[in-house]
């Protein structure tokens, strides 16, 4: 065993495999740091891909990179933690940045015709989708007065689950957890940029797959 027996090497590009973080792909297989950085696909993708897999993937984040800087992102929106997203209304795409899709540097863009589904959770109970009528409402009146008033006890955070499903090849579905403290939904901070922010990307996505247009602020 020499110092840089087979294992070591990356299955994908054949650089030295170590660091922290790194991707697994099938077979058991690790990714060097470079090409871990740079995959950004579902996981149960990932668990079967083989390195031809990944080879082509990694050619279509590099079409990604260009596709995303070269668009003109008017609007973004970066005030829902861990969460970015941004929108370029008059070519019809979006992007997502989250810890599960990885890459901060090359954020995952999908036309607007690559949208096929959207549902939004409060914890487990489902409070909008495309087919909710009217626009995107966190909350009905009442549930916001018995939200404010649970501020007084003790339980203060609460989560959202953003259900999305795509005809992107690498994310056919995506299931994003957005953790908040219910001050940022009733408190002081009510109508802050995160309550706002959540409705309004929500209600992009609604117009989207409804076909209307997307005209946001
Ligand atoms: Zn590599």
């Amino acid at each position: 065993m020499g110092l840089f027996s087979k294992k070591d090497l990356c299955p994908v590009c054949g650089g030295e495999v170590k660091g922290l973080f790194l991707v697994k792909i099938g077979d058991k297989k690790t990714l060097c740091k470079s090409c871990s950085n740079q995959v950004s696909m579902n996981k149960g993708l990932l668990e079967n891909a083989t390195p031809e897999f990944i080879r082509e993937h990694l050619d279509y984040r590099k079409k990604n990179a260009e596709k995303y800087a070269a668009l003109r992102w008017d609007v973004q929106y970066t005030n829902i933690p861990y969460l970015k997203f941004g929108v370029d209304p008059g070519a019809g795409f979006f992007y997502l940045v989250h810890d599960d899709l990885h890459d901060d540097e090359n954020p995952v863009v999908f036309s607007f015709g690559q949208l096929t589904g959207y549902e939004l959770y409060r914890a487990k109970k489902k409070v909008d989708d495309a087919d909710t009528p009217g626009e995107t409402g966190l909350e009905t009146t009442a549930s916001k007065i018995a939200g404010a008033a649970n501020l007084l006890s003790d339980g203060n955070y609460d989560y959202f689950r953003l259900k999305l499903t795509t005809s992107d090849p690498y994310w056919p579905e995506m299931d994003i957890k957005i953790n908040f403290n219910l001050d940022q939904l009733y408190g002081l901070n009510f109508n802050t940029p995160f309550a706002d922010q959540i409705k309004m990307m929500c209600q992009m996505f609604k117009n989207i797959i409804r076909k209307e247009p997307v005209t946001i602020i």
